[in-house]
């Protein structure tokens, strides 16, 4: 894969799991990392301190904040002067089953997955459009799920998220084509996280790697190795596409 020497990156939700992974490759490539983190400033720094290279640095805020979203993407563009890539990472995960779950819960998981999943990645890319159009281009890879295809029974708005973002994220394609702005997508099934760590160390865990032939779940390195791949510029003409990352768990053609 080419080199990514004095590209500008950031990554939402870089303080731990997948969008970990991507800000260690990225820099091992050589480009300089924009963190965005929520609330654990430690978990970020450390990131930060881990990575090879200079020139990066973590930047708080709630991607499901409108108001947050703008400020985010002036202050590391301001800082940056431009952005290469942008990979909308930051994503939540909640139970929230329609047997189990009364009507306040059920509307809190509806909004907030909705509001971080969903539409607080098309504020990103509202934004990162109108700074790459000045700035000859860019790749936006969004990270979605295995879950959009299969069916999240116990997660359905999770599930209902990230096959928005997959709609989504193919019109931005269409419409940021002429822009040089190239918008694609990871799906990842289980992948070994704080996000699944519950389920896997459960009794569940088992099952879960047994969905694969390969018996385990994803690394986050191995997600990060996919969204690498597509910001490349050879990649350009994937715009549009949705890599899937699960080794043969769920099959779709
Ligand atoms: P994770 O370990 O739970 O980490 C989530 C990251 O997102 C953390 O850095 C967290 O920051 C950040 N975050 C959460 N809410 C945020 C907000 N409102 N604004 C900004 N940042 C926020 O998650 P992961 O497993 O790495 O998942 C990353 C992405 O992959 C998600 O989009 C997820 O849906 C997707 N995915 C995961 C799996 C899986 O099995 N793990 C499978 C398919 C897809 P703080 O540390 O500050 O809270």
């Amino acid at each position: 894969m080419e080199d990514f020497n004095d590209k500008k990156v950031l990554i939402t939700g870089g303080s731990r799991g997948i969008g970990r992974a991507v800000a260690i490759a990225f820099a091992a490539r050589g480009a300089k990392i924009a963190l965005n983190f929520r609330q654990d400033s430690a978990a970020a720094t450390e990131v930060i301190e881990a990575l090879e290279g200079e020139g990066h640095f973590a930047i708080k805020a709630d991607i499901s904040k409108a108001h947050a979203v703008e400020g985010l993407m002036k202050a590391v563009v301001g800082e940056f002067g431009q952005l290469d890539v942008l990979v909308n990472n930051a994503g939540i995960y909640i139970a929230h089953p329609i047997d189990d779950c009364d009507y306040a819960t059920w509307q809190q998981a509806w909004s907030d997955t909705l509001g971080l999943n969903l539409t607080g990645v098309a504020n990103m890319c509202y934004w990162a459009a109108q700074f790459m159009k000045e700035k000859d281009g860019g790749h936006i890879i969004n990270v979605s799920s295995r879950g959009a295809f299969r069916g999240e029974p116990m997660h359905p708005a999770y599930g209902a998220s990230k096959a928005g973002l997959n709609a989504m994220s193919q019109s931005l394609a269409q419409a940021l084509g002429p822009h040089k702005i190239y918008v694609s997508v990871v799906a990842p099934g289980f992948v070994e996280t704080d996000m699944t760590k519950t389920l896997l160390d459960g009794p569940a865990g088992e099952g879960i790697k047994g969905q694969s032939p390969l018996q385990r779940v994803a690394s986050p390195e191995e997600v990060a190795h996919g969204i690498v791949f597509l910001a490349n510029q050879q990649s350009a003409f994937m715009t549009g596409a949705i890599l899937d990352i699960n080794g043969a768990s769920y099959l779709r053609s």
